[in-house]
């Protein structure tokens, strides 16, 4: 246990450079009382760091018992620095910042004490805004260890009842892991586990292909293997709480026969500007023939920046005889498993290293370097330069699309698409679809018949058009808005007096609510705007 503790600290000295700064204030901190977000004993249904698409989760996602409602709490004095409502995203945010240079911010909150609800409502008015994102002077709005400041909810884009906790340095904004001050609180009696553990290999145009995927049954493994030399992923979990939840590995570390880590991160700080490397930890061979599954590579892809993988070999060499490797996981309680893996050669070895067969429908492209192609007729994507992890094949003109990579950076697209009326250019987009899931939507620019967007994903594309504006409607007595795909802004006014009243959205009931209760206008205006900049007015008269 001693040892593991000097490994861990050395650890830490080892990536202190990369972040350039020094989170040993935050650390020395911990005798410090913080109190917990929330009054329960800390139930994690995701954590920090975990993979997820083109970006790494970067707080906390604690229960709240599947209700909204739960009381939130500042874990330390410190003033309201930032406070922000929006229907998509973090939903309704505050962001506390501390005498010590940290900020702690709680998201998807349903809504505000009577005290902070009152400055807020006060500042809505003089500005005339629903949705906002306010940063606010130290002076303004101060708070104390433990006082509660908000109710847990469902906010923005979030798809059931929980409080997102995050940690950020309030200079750098970089993140930290909120394990850093609360891993004491957090239930948790399940060490991470490994599933399976693949082998890729490299062919002569420094591709990776895989060579072999096994079930992992025990902390004991033994694989034999054909070539040589190869690189290894993992495919793995964690669980806290219950164990209903699949969580990511928090900390992983490959360690060779004399001790040294071979490859290794631990996930206690994180940028927002490092979130998209979260691709090139994630393997993309892997995942090709196991899609559903978190596979961690056991090594650094070329393009793959992440100060976190930085400056190890990991390849494994089977040239001088069998290897005996240590997969060590663990989670932010520090619970682990270490799994000894044992590889040998196999009776036939050194024949499959770059002896793959490649399809003449394959061309090779080169990691470092930009590229454009056609996928169909009329259609043209650019990739910048170092938008891949790695070297991969990829279809000539014409042959079928195939695992689509993940890029580092947004490929921007020109697709003709003729006969558009110009009155239905403006509220056009894209759908950027893989086997029929949508992965994101592009907002569509035009030159003449050519629709120029970006995107971030590799995928099919589909031309649509927004037919339907977001509006105001009456339901059982309450105004809903419908059609809120695309809605950016909703104002609410009385029609008698013209005064501008204050609403929130629930963008799970479509509801607008009312936030001064004892204003209950007859009859009232109001106005939507969807992000193509259209608006749409009506007059409703609301009976009760
Ligand atoms: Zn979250």
């Amino acid at each position: 246990m001693q040892l593991l503790g000097i490994l861990f600290e050395l650890y830490l000295a080892t990536f202190a450079h990369f972040a350039g700064y020094h989170p040993s204030q935050f650390l020395s901190d911990r005798t410090k009382k913080y109190c917990a977000p929330l009054n329960s004993s800390l139930e994690l249904i995701g954590n920090c760091g975990e993979l997820r698409s083109n970006h790494f989760h970067t707080g906390w996602d604690l229960s709240t018992g599947g209700k909204e409602g739960a009381s939130v709490f500042a874990i330390e004095d410190g003033y309201i620095s930032r406070i922000r409502i929006s229907s998509s995203g973090y939903g309704k945010t505050v962001y506390v910042t501390h005498s010590n240079g940290l900020t702690s911010v709680y998201a998807h909150l349903s809504r505000f004490s009577k005290t902070l609800d009152s400055v807020v409502l006060a500042e809505m008015k003089l500005n005339k805004q629903n949705e906002f994102d306010w940063y606010w002077p130290s002076s303004k709005y101060k708070i104390k260890n433990g006082e509660c400041f908000a109710y847990s909810g469902n906010s923005g884009s979030s798809t059931g009842p929980h409080l997102h906790f995050e940690l950020r340095d309030a200079f750098t904004e970089l993140v930290f892991n909120p394990a850093m001050l609360f891993a004491d609180k957090i239930q948790d009696v399940f060490a991470p586990e490994l599933s399976q553990i693949a082998l890729t290999c490299t062919d002569k145009n420094g591709v990776r292909f895989l060579e072999g995927i096994y079930k992992v049954r025990d902390t004991q493994i033994v694989i034999e293997s054909a070539s040589d030399y190869f690189f290894l992923s993992v495919s793995g979990e964690d669980k806290a709480g219950k164990g209903k939840y699949h969580l990511g590995i928090y900390s992983l570390r490959m360690i060779d026969e004399k001790g040294k880590v071979m490859y290794g991160f631990t996930q206690d700080r994180l940028s927002f500007s490092n979130g998209r490397f979260a691709n090139a930890v994630n393997d993309y061979v892997c995942s090709q023939h196991a899609s559903s599954l978190n596979w961690y590579s056991l090594f650094q892809v070329l393009n793959n920046d992440w100060p976190h993988s930085k400056h190890f070999n990991a390849e494994v060499d089977l040239r001088s005889g069998e290897r005996n490797l240590m997969i060590k996981i663990a989670d932010e309680k520090g619970l682990s498993r270490s799994y000894h893996l044992t590889i040998k050669k196999a009776k036939e070895s050194g024949k499959t290293t770059g002896k793959k067969k490649v399809s003449q429908q394959l061309i090779c492209l080169n990691a470092g370097s930009g590229f454009s192609f056609s996928p169909a007729e009329n259609c043209w994507v650019q990739v910048p330069s170092k938008s891949l992890y790695e070297n991969i094949y990829w279809p000539v003109e014409g042959s079928k699309m195939p695992y689509p990579p993940a890029f580092h950076k947004t490929a921007s697209v020109k697709m003709l698409v003729k006969d558009v009326p110009f009155g239905r250019k403006l509220g056009s987009y894209v759908l950027v679809k893989y086997k029929g899931k949508v992965l994101e939507k592009s907002k569509v620019l035009w030159k003449e018949d050519t629709a120029v967007f970006e995107t971030k994903h590799c995928g099919s594309f589909e031309y649509k058009y927004a037919e339907k504006l977001p509006v105001a409607t009456i339901k059982k007595a309450f105004i809903v808005l419908e059609n809120i795909e695309f809605l950016s802004q909703y104002q609410v006014v009385d029609a008698r007096t013209n005064e501008w009243l204050p609403v929130s959205f629930d963008s799970n009931t479509k509801r607008l609510l009312f936030l001064e209760k004892e204003k209950h206008p007859k009859k009232v205006r109001v106005y939507c705007k969807d992000v193509f900049g259209r608006e749409s007015i009506q007059e409703l008269e609301i009976s009760r």
